[in-house]
C-alpha cells in the first residue's frame, strides 16, 4: 500500500510499505482523510521530537514511521473479539494509544500516561492506504457526519480540551490568540457554549476566515495594542481566559497580561524559542497559566457536537491529493498559506486507489 514515511528531519517519503492486519482487539480502517497539524511540521523541520530511533516502550515501533494522527476511514476488516463495529462503519481515530494499567489511565488522565504512543509518530499513522488500531480508539460517526468532517474531530478535540482547561462559562469571555486551526476551533466551542471570544491574528486571511464563522470581535495585533484593547472590551478588567493558540513571545505576553485578575492562561501553541516570563507578573494577577496535553475522554463530545452542525468547515478547511502532502500540505502550512489541509488519501497519482 501507499504511505508517507517519516525517516527524520526533512525526510518523509511516499512508498510502499506492507498491509496491515488486525490483531486481536483491533479493526483494519481503509483511511479516507488525514489532517496535516503544527506538530507534523515540528517534526517534519525539527524533528525527531515525539517519533523514536529505539523502539517505542509501548509499542516498539520506531523510525521510519507512517504519519499522520488526524484520520478517518471505513472498517474494512474486524480483529478477534472484535464485537462492536461492522464493515463499512465510518470512523474518526483517537491517535492516543495507552497502557490502561498506570494511575493516570486508571484516573481517567490517560493523556497523562508515561507509555503513550501517539498514532502517526510511535505507531503506523494514518498516511496510509490502511491503518489497523485497537477497537477502542476507534469511534464511529453519527449518520449525517462525513468522512472529511470525521478527520478534524482530532484537532477540534484538543481545541474541546483547551476550553476546558479555561473554566469559563456562558456569558465570560476569552481571548484566543491565534486564529488558525486549533484557534478556529476553539472560537466554534466558546461559540456553542455562550461564551464571548476576542480573536487575535495578525493575518488578514484568518481573521476574515473567523469573521465567516461568527467571530464578531477580531483584533490585528500589529494595528492595535492588543492587551489595552483587550480590557477596553472587558470593562478594563481583562478577560476571564486567554489562549495562546499562535506560539511566539508577543501572543504569550499578550494572553498573560490579558487575562484578568485569578483568571487563567492556557497555552496550546507549540513554541520554538523559550518564552520569559517575569514571576511578578504571576504574582500580582494571580493568574493560573497552564497547557493543553492532547485531549482526553473528548471525541465522543466533539462527534456529538459535529453530528448537531457546531462545526462548520466551510472557509477554513481544504483538502489535497495524497500525493501532495509534502509541497501542497507542510510546505505550504509552513508559509502560513491556508488554514486547515487535509489530505484525501483516496485521491493521488494511482487510479487504482481512487475511492468510490
Ligand atoms: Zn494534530
Ligand atoms: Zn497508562
Amino acid at each position: 500500500m501507499r504511505a508517507a514515511l517519516y525517516y527524520g528531519r526533512q525526510d518523509l517519503r511516499l512508498s510502499e510499505a506492507p498491509e496491515p492486519t488486525p490483531g486481536p482487539g483491533e479493526v483494519k480502517i481503509r483511511v479516507l482523510y488525514n489532517g496535516i497539524c503544527g506538530s507534523d511540521l515540528h517534526e517534519y523541520y525539527d524533528g525527531p521530537v515525539t517519533t523514536r530511533s529505539t523502539p517505542h516502550p509501548l509499542t516498539g515501533v520506531q523510525n521510519p514511521v507512517i504519519m499522520g494522527h488526524e484520520l478517518s476511514g471505513e472498517v474494512v476488516a474486524l480483529g478477534e473479539g472484535v464485537e462492536d463495529f461492522a464493515i463499512g462503519n465510518l470512523v474518526a481515530v483517537e491517535p492516543a494509544e495507552t497502557c490502561g494499567q498506570c494511575l493516570y489511565c486508571r484516573l481517567e488522565q490517560y493523556n497523562h500516561c508515561p507509555l503513550l504512543a501517539i498514532q502517526g509518530y510511535n505507531r503506523a499513522g494514518g498516511l496510509a492506504e490502511y491503518t489497523v488500531v485497537k477497537q477502542r480508539l476507534a469511534h464511529r460517526l453519527p449518520r449525517g457526519v462525513s468522512a472529511l468532517q470525521g478527520a478534524l474531530i482530532e484537532p477540534l478535540s484538543i481545541a474541546w480540551h483547551t476550553v476546558n482547561r479555561c473554566a469559563v462559562s456562558a456569558g465570560q469571555t476569552v481571548a484566543v490568540h491565534g486564529a488558525g486551526p486549533i484557534g478556529a476551533g476553539v472560537f466554534l466551542t466558546l461559540k456553542r457554549r455562550g461564551v464571548e471570544a476576542i480573536v487575535v491574528d495578525p493575518s488578514p486571511a484568518r481573521r476574515a476566515a473567523l469573521t465567516a464563522l461568527g467571530a464578531r470581535t477580531v483584533l490585528d495585533p500589529n494595528a492595535c495594542d492588543v492587551v489595552a484593547a483587550i480590557r477596553d472590551l472587558t470593562g478594563g478588567r481583562g478577560a476571564h481566559a486567554s489562549i495562546d493558540a499562535a506560539g511566539g513571545a508577543k501572543a504569550f505576553s499578550a494572553m498573560l497580561h490579558g487575562t484578568r485578575i485569578d483568571g487563567t492562561a492556557v497555552v496550546v501553541a507549540i513554541h520554538h524559542e523559550p518564552v520569559v516570563i517575569p514571576p511578578f507578573d504571576l504574582l500580582m494577577p494571580e493568574v493560573y497559566l497552564t497547557g493543553v496535553a492532547l485531549s482526553v475522554n473528548a471525541f465522543p463530545s466533539v462527534i456529538a457536537e459535529m453530528a448537531r452542525g457546531s462545526y462548520p468547515l466551510e472557509g477554513w478547511v481544504e483538502t489535497i491529493p495524497f500525493d501532495g502532502v509534502i509541497e501542497q500540505g507542510i510546505e505550504r502550512l509552513r508559509r502560513q498559506e491556508g488554514m486547515k489541509i487535509v489530505v484525501d488519501v483516496a485521491r493521488g497519482s494511482r487510479p487504482a486507489a481512487v475511492a468510490n
